[in-house]
């Protein structure tokens, strides 16, 4: 069956390889497609195709092809949720001025921890982070020149201690509203899918309801397959893909290698029965779920 991976991070976000990194470990991996949706950035879309134009020069015909993507950060009335969008133009100027504008906001809310951070005798973590950051600035980033600084003995423990949803830390969000993330990806030619639902900090109510929210503003797909989500969930969150005639997608949410419950291409395989973004993407492929 061909492999492939529709959620995954570079360094131009939160992700530990390069984009040509990433496509040499996707080929290592034996993956044929592979989407790459970095937080609020496209950048690293043509950095990867070009060293795929690069590699089929020098090798002629390969199986292997990228899909540009996107995960965008939206907040709902159920708080933060994480948008996916597949198959986008990566040029489109509305997207990008879009994602030009989260990435200043992802800046203002950095320094704003890097102040309350401060306060509580952790100094330094803004000019840290500046040497890691590549473009867009994460609380990965906070979390690592956390640790790196001395603070907290690994990034579970950054997030816990100070900038996890529990931590000391509090501070807004400025991101774009769910209706404006889906429409810049509907512009610009993308599938517009809910990212991870089961990771939200929602009861079965509310989650069932943020889904219901998604469809009403347009939302075309629900990941159904990613590596923390059992069986039990996958079942419940099938009938509100059924009930809200939503499409599924698949994807690790790749970040770092070396890690066993979590790779590049990883993720159950679904019921081929279930309507699935892929056959949308690539009408050839119809037959893998
Ligand atoms: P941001 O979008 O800047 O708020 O950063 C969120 C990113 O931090 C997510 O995409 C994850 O990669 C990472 N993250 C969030 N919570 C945790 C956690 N508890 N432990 C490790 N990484 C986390
Ligand atoms: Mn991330
Ligand atoms: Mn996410
Ligand atoms: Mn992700």
């Amino acid at each position: 069956m061909m492999k492939f991976d529709f959620h995954c991070h570079s360094h131009f976000s939160d992700g530990q390889l390069s984009p040509v990194e990433l496509v040499d470990y996707a080929l290592e991996r034996e993956i044929e497609l592979l989407a790459l949706t970095d937080h609020d950035t496209v950048d690293g879309i043509a950095v990867a195709q070009k060293y795929i134009n690069k590699l089929t020069l020098s090798s002629g015909k390969f199986n292997f092809q990228l899909a540009a993507g996107v995960e965008i950060s939206a907040l709902t009335d159920f708080g933060e949720v994480h948008v996916v969008g597949l198959n986008i133009d990566s040029e489109n100027q509305d997207l990008l001025l879009a994602l030009k504008t989260q990435q200043g906001k992802r800046w203002q809310r950095a320094e704003k921890i890097d102040q309350q951070l401060g306060k509580l005798g952790v100094t330094g973590v803004l000019q840290e982070c500046e040497k890691q950051v590549v473009q867009v600035i994460t609380r990965s980033h906070i979390a690592k020149a956390i640790v790196s600084l001395g603070h907290a003995k690994d990034m579970q423990q950054a997030f816990k201690k100070y900038i996890g949803k529990k931590g000391r830390i509090k501070v807004s969000k400025g991101w774009m509203s769910l209706e404006q993330a889906i429409s810049l990806i509907h512009e610009a030619g993308g599938i517009s899918i809910l990212a991870h639902p089961t990771r939200y900090p929602l009861s079965n109510k509310k989650l069932s309801l943020l889904i219901e929210n998604f469809k009403l503003a347009g939302g075309q797909a629900m990941e159904m397959a990613y590596p923390s989500l059992n069986k039990d969930k996958r079942d419940w969150l099938k009938i509100h893909l059924d009930k809200n005639q939503l499409l599924a997608s698949s994807g690790s949410d790749f970040h770092y290698s070396g890690l066993k419950w979590s790779d590049l291409g990883r993720f159950p395989v679904l019921d081929g029965q279930i309507p699935h973004v892929i056959h949308q993407m690539f009408p050839e492929n119809s037959l893998i779920g």
